[in-house]
C-alpha cells in the first residue's frame, strides 16, 4: 500500500471518520483565500485535544507527511489557512480545541487563562463578561472570530501591546510526538509558579515556536489586563500633512513620556475611508436606504466631513479618572501645535445621539475598552466596491482580495516618512492604493502595515498583487528594511545570515527530525535552505 493512503488509514482509525476532510467540495472551503493564492491541500485533520494531535503528528513522522497547523485559520492578507506548500500538505485544524483550560482558576490574582489553539477573541471576551471579571483582554482590530494563540505565535499585533507579550507558557507537540511544556511546568506539571512567573530555569525555549515551523502549540497561557476605573479612547488628528514626520515623533513622545501604555495605531486617510465608509453605509441600509452606488458616494464625503480624513492615531487612554485626565491634558500640550486631540470617555459612543457619529466611533471605542469587534473587517470589500457581508468573518468566500506588507522601523518620523513614500512610490504603478496603519508598538519601534485590496477572481490582479509585494519587499530589502511578519506568498523572500540559518536548521533537526511541519513562510529552518 502507497504511504499517503497508508497514512489516512492510520488518522481515521486514531480520529474517526468525521474528524477528517478530504471531499473536493468541503477542501475548496479551506483553500480559498483573501490573498488570491492557488494552493490545494490534500486533506484536513481535526483533532479534539492534544492527544490526539500527538497521535496525529507520530502517524505524520511515520508516513514522511507534511502537515499545515492552524488555529482559526483567520489569517486574512497573509494566506489565510494555506500552507506554503502549492500542493500536498495535510492541514491540521485546530479550531475544535477551543477550552479554556483553567476557568476556575482565573482570577484577579491569578489573571492567565489557559488557553487551547480554537479560543477566540470573542469567546474570551464574553467569557470575562460572563464571569464578570475584572479583566480584559489585549485585541486586535481583526474580528471577533480570530484566535488568540495563532495571531501571538504570528506576534500578532493588539491595542495594548504585541501579542507576543500576552503567551506564557506554551504547550507543544514536537515533530516526534513527544509533548514538551516552557515555564515553570517543565519543571513539574502543576509547578505552583505556572501562570504566574514565566520561566523555568536556564535558558527560555518560547521565542522557538514563535513564526516558526519546530512544533504545534496545542495550548498556551494568555495574560489577561486588569480593569482600571476609568478607559477612554483618545484621537489624535494630524492638522497639516506637511507636518507628519513631526507629528510621529510626537506620538513617540506620549509613549516615551509614559502618557499612553499602549499601541497607538495611526490609520492614514485611504485607511481611514475604507474601514468607516463601510460602517456608515451599514446603518444607512438598515434606515431603509437602497444599497448602491449613489449611496457608497454620499457616505464617503460624509465620512470625509465628519470625521476629517487626516492621518489619525487611535488609542486607549487608562486609570484612575484623575490620572487619565492628567494624561489627556499632557497629551494635549504636547500635541496642540500639530495636531487636534480628542478624548472619548467611557461611553462616548453610546451617548453619541447621531447614528452615523455612534456606528463610526463605536468600534475604535470597542477596542479601546478592550472588546473584539467586526468593525472594520468590512474594509476589504469596500475598497473594491462590495456591499459587506452579513457575517463578515466570510471574506475568504467572496472576491475581495487584500494583501499585507508589513515593516518593522526605529520610530522615527524621518525614517517613517521616507518608508511610506518609498513605498507609496513602488505600489503607485501597480494601481493599488496603499491603506497604511502604523502601529507604535512602544516608544522606540513602529510597525507599518499596509494593505491593499483588488478583485482576486480577476487572474492578471491577483498576479499584479504578487508582483507589487514582491516589489515593495524588494525595494526593501536594498535599504536593509525588514517584514515583521510574512503571508504565505512571500514565503522564503528572505534569508538571515548563514550561522543563524545553520543554527536553525540543527534545532529543526532536533525538534522535528521527520520535517513534519510545513515548510514555512520562514523558511529559512529548513535544512534544504541552510
Ligand atoms: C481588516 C483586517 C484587520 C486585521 N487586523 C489585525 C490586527 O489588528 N492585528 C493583527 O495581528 N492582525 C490583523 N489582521 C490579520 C489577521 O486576520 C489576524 O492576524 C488573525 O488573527 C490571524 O488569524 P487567526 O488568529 O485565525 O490565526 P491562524 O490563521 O489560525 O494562524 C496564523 C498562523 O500561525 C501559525 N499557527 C497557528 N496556530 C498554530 C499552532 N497552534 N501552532 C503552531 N503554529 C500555529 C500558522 O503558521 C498559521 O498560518 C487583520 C486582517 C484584516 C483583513
Amino acid at each position: 500500500m502507497n504511504p499517503v493512503s497508508e497514512s489516512w488509514e492510520a488518522w481515521e482509525r486514531c480520529l474517526g471518520k468525521s474528524s477528517i476532510i478530504v471531499e473536493k467540495a468541503a477542501l475548496a472551503n479551506y483553500e480559498a483565500n483573501a490573498s488570491g493564492i492557488s494552493h490545494t491541500v490534500a486533506g484536513v485533520l481535526r483533532p479534539r485535544d492534544t492527544a490526539e494531535v500527538q497521535e496525529v503528528v507520530r502517524i505524520a513522522a511515520a508516513h514522511r507527511q507534511t502537515l499545515h497547523p492552524i488555529s482559526r485559520g483567520h489569517n486574512w492578507g497573509y494566506g489565510s489557512r494555506l500552507p506554503c506548500e502549492r500542493t500536498g500538505a495535510v492541514l491540521l485544524d485546530l479550531s475544535r480545541m477551543g477550552r479554556i483550560r483553567n476557568a476556575d482558576a482565573v482570577s484577579t490574582s491569578s489573571p492567565v487563562a489557559e488557553i487551547e489553539p480554537g479560543v477566540t477573541q470573542g469567546q474570551m471576551a464574553d467569557w470575562i463578561r460572563d464571569r464578570e471579571l475584572p479583566l480584559f483582554l489585549n485585541v486586535t482590530g481583526a474580528g471577533r472570530a480570530t484566535s488568540l494563540l495563532g495571531n501571538s505565535l504570528e506576534r500578532g499585533v493588539g491595542y495594548f501591546g504585541l501579542r507576543t507579550s500576552d503567551l506564557t507558557d506554551l504547550e507543544v507537540v514536537l515533530g516526534t510526538g513527544e509533548l514538551l511544556r516552557t515555564g515553570p511546568g517543565a519543571l513539574a506539571p502543576q509547578a505552583k509558579s505556572q501562570f504566574h512567573y514565566p520561566y523555568a530555569l536556564g535558558p527560555s525555549l518560547d521565542g522557538l515556536f514563535y513564526q516558526s515551523n519546530l512544533g504545534v502549540v496545542t495550548a498556551a497561557g494568555f495574560r489577561l489586563r486588569h480593569r482600571r476605573p476609568c478607559h477612554a479612547t483618545l484621537l489624535i488628528r494630524l492638522r497639516d500633512t506637511s507636518a507628519f514626520a513631526a507629528y510621529i515623533d510626537a506620538l513617540g513622545d506620549l509613549g516615551r513620556q509614559g502618557l499612553v501604555e499602549c499601541v497607538l495605531h495611526v490609520g492614514s486617510p485611504s485607511r481611514i475611508r475604507a474601514t468607516l465608509s463601510p460602517l456608515v453605509y451599514r446603518t444607512l441600509l438598515t434606515q431603509g436606504r437602497s444599497p448602491g452606488a449613489a449611496l457608497r458616494t454620499e457616505v464617503e464625503s460624509l465620512v470625509a466631513r465628519e470625521f476629517r480624513e487626516t492621518w489619525t492615531a487611535v488609542g486607549p487612554l487608562f486609570g484612575t479618572a484623575k490620572q487619565v485626565a492628567a494624561a489627556h491634558e499632557a497629551i494635549h500640550a504636547r500635541m496642540q501645535a500639530l495636531a487636534d486631540v480628542e478624548l472619548l470617555r467611557d461611553d462616548a459612543a453610546a451617548g453619541a445621539s447621531d447614528p452615523l457619529t455612534k456606528a463610526m466611533l463605536d468600534p475604535l471605542v470597542d477596542l479601546c475598552h478592550g472588546n473584539p469587534t467586526d468593525g472594520a473587517l468590512d474594509s476589504p470589500l469596500w475598497s473594491v466596491g462590495l456591499d459587506p457581508l452579513k457575517n463578515p468573518a466570510e471574506i475568504d468566500q467572496t472576491s475581495a482580495g487584500i494583501r499585507f506588507c508589513s515593516a518593522a522601523l526605529p520610530l522615527d518620523g524621518e525614517i517613517v516618512a521616507w518608508a511610506i513614500a518609498k513605498e507609496e512610490s513602488v505600489l503607485k504603478p501597480f494601481g493599488f492604493e496603499a491603506n497604511i496603519t502604523l502601529n507604535l508598538i512602544d516608544e522606540k519601534s513602529a510597525l507599518l502595515i499596509t494593505n491593499f485590496a483588488f478583485d482576486k477572481t480577476q487572474p492578471t490582479q491577483a498576479s499584479r498583487a504578487q508582483h507589487a509585494v514582491e516589489a515593495v519587499f524588494s525595494a526593501w530589502e536594498t535599504e536593509k528594511v525588514y517584514p515583521y511578519r510574512l503571508g504565505v506568498g512571500e514565503a522564503g523572500c528572505f534569508k538571515p545570515t548563514p550561522t543563524f540559518c545553520r543554527s536553525l536548521a540543527d534545532l529543526k533537526q532536533s525538534f522535528d527530525p521527520h520535517n513534519v511541519f510545513s515548510g514555512n513562510k520562514y523558511a529559512f529552518s529548513d535544512r534544504s535552505h541552510a
